[in-house]
């Protein structure tokens, strides 16, 4: 990762951590603060484009992100998707509507532009 790379995803985290209170945007869960991280709803693997994505991201506690990534089982990642989809159904519709376009690709201007963007957008939320 390129330092702007890394000044993207820091100002992702605390713009999404501010958006959620840091709290679990699990349905039914109170886990804040250190317990808590960024979550992607499409892979960063697959959908690597879409990482710095705002409605690709959701805070959820160390346990539902394990859950929700699959590592606690299959089982487990299907009833955390099915709980995720149902209280942040437009997030997911959002993802689903990126999955079908095609991303412009990231030139250093491109991030350049997103970072003012998200950093302006962090500014606003922080009043
Ligand atoms: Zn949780």
């Amino acid at each position: 990762m390129t330092y702007t790379d890394k000044q993207l995803t820091a100002v992702c985290a605390q713009l999404v951590h501010r958006l959620y209170n840091n709290t679990c945007a699990y349905p039914g869960c109170l886990v804040t603060g250190e317990m808590c991280q960024i979550a992607h709803i499409m892979g960063k693997g697959a959908y690597v484009h879409w990482r710095w994505a705002i409605c690709n991201q959701l805070v959820l506690c160390h346990v539902h992100h394990n859950w929700y990534d699959g590592r606690a089982g299959s089982k487990l990642q299907a009833q955390a998707t099915r709980e995720l989809r149902k209280a942040h159904g437009f997030l997911f519709a959002e993802c689903d509507k990126l999955k079908r376009t095609t991303p412009e690709p990231w030139t250093p201007a491109a991030k350049r532009a997103k970072l003012a963007q998200l950093r302006q957008a962090l500014e606003q939320v922080t009043k």
